[in-house]
């Protein structure tokens, strides 16, 4: 694994907010005041440097503070803290009528709750003011393995009940196999043979728990193995398929590496993504015409990783833009397709091919990094909150210049310009 790239030379310039740490007396905290155009990899090096860091993440850090609390940040932290977005004390916001605002949950709330997961449309974050605690040092990094879907979102749950620092889930196929540039090496070469013949042996389809517990040089040997032989106990994994790894806490965050020279991650190729989330009670259906039938038995071939696992819902605050469904738990499903620059129709086809099941059951899925073309679709997307969020774009945007890529709230001059430029 490689250490974090440097991309950003200025992260305390005089320019701009930069990533400033500051001790918070009266909540005896600390946090950082970062800016919004600031990489999460460049906050995770300023912070580590004074032996903190914020408790929740992306799985890839190269993204910038602004984009992902305009949608949500999700990541194998966000069952126990939150997504990111849930993770902010203040901001500072350029709002669609140039005003300057500082906001947080106690001032100015109604743009503050508008512009996290608001997808860009209520201001410009400029600054985000994020909570820190004392940084582990270290992971130990545990997959596990299942043939059963229903043993594997069980324990899913248990684990979430056991308060591990991160839980994830994938589906392992021929096309998208264990080892892939969301975690590259962690298999061994030696590992495989085992894994490709479990995965002859149950149809094509596997599924694995990836899960994570923190510690720190004055963590004992002996208590951290107890912490994770306490996670593992009464698991329902297929024996012989747990693997273990040790690693430092920047090589586990920093884990997504995709460098634009990558053959999976290079500039001429397309990413057709899907990302759903799923409600808790329809998981069992999504399984069997989701991974079975259409990624299993119509022999899709959906090149890369496949990610499922659960979040609470409680965890994120229903005043935010963001929406979830509505249930205590739910699951996200992250289709991270890689197409060629000519061939991503397939990938969208299959896309669209599982939201037509979705809609078709009845399951009532919402698109996470939603895409929709039309004002009903969005309407549908936000059901009861889309209230909300048309009176808060004519209250912070009233002239919708803000975002109109997102094609929420766009005019037909705009429609136009953004059409054109889309061929
Ligand atoms: C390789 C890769 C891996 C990813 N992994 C994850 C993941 O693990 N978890 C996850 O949750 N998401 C993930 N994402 C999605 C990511 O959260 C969104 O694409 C996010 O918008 C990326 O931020 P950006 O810096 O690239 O934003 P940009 O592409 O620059 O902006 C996207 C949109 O965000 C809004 N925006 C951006 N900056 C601001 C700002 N300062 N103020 C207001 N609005 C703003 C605008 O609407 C803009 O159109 C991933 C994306 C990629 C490409």
């Amino acid at each position: 694994m490689s250490p974090l790239r440097s991309n950003n030379n200025n992260n305390n310039n005089n320019n701009g907010i930069g990533i400033r740490i500051s001790w918070d007396s009266l909540s005896g905290h600390h946090y950082a005041d970062v800016g919004g155009e600031q990489l999460w990899a460049d906050v995770l090096r300023a912070t580590l440097e004074r032996g903190l860091a914020p408790v929740s993440w992306t799985d890839y850090l190269y993204l910038t503070v602004g984009g992902t609390l305009s949608n949500a940040g999700i990541s194998g932290q966000s069952f126990l803290h939150g997504p990111q977005i849930n993770n902010v004390l203040e901001l500072d916001v350029v709002t669609g009528k140039g005003d300057f605002v500082t906001c947080s949950p106690h001032m100015n709330s109604e743009l503050f709750f508008a512009v996290l997961g608001g997808l860009g449309q209520f201001g410009i974050i400029t600054r985000a003011r994020i909570p820190l605690q004392k940084a582990p040092t270290r992971a130990k990094w545990v997959r596990l393995m299942y043939t059963d879907f229903s043993q594997f979102t069980g324990d899913q749950e248990l684990l979430m009940s056991k308060t591990p620092d991160y839980l994830e889930g994938s589906l392992i196929t021929h096309h998208s196999p264990p080892n892939n540039w969301r975690s590259n090496s962690f298999y061994s070469p030696s590992h495989y043979p085992k894994i490709t013949s479990l995965l002859e042996s149950n149809n094509g389809i596997l599924y694995s728990i990836e899960v994570v517990k923190y510690y720190d040089h004055f963590t004992a040997a002996e208590t951290i193995d107890n912490e994770v032989e306490y996670l593992l106990r009464d698991l329902k994994v297929v024996p012989g398929f747990i693997f273990e790894k040790d690693v430092t806490l920047t090589d586990f965050l920093g884990r997504v590496e995709i460098r634009e020279d990558d053959d999976e991650g290079g500039s001429a190729e397309a990413h057709p993504w899907l990302n759903i989330f799923i409600p808790k009670s329809r998981i069992q259906d999504f399984n069997a015409g989701v991974f079975v039938d259409i990624i299993g038995r119509q022999n899709k071939a959906i090149s890369g990783p496949i990610l499922f696992y659960p979040f609470i819902r409680k965890k994120w605050d229903d005043r935010m833009s963001a929406v979830t469904p509505d249930e205590d738990i739910f699951y996200t499903l992250g289709l991270l397709h890689t197409s060629g620059a000519h061939d991503w129709e397939y990938f969208d086809k299959v896309n669209n091919a599982i939201v037509g099941f979705c809609e078709k059951w009845g399951i009532k899925i919402k698109q996470y990094l939603p895409h929709y073309k039309s004002e009903q679709d969005w309407m549908k997307h936000y059901g009861p909150k889309w209230k909300t969020f048309v009176e808060r774009k004519n209250k912070f945007d009233p002239r919708r210049i803000l975002s109109p890529g997102q094609r929420i709230f766009i005019t037909s001059d705009q429609h136009e310009v953004i059409t054109n430029s889309d061929v």
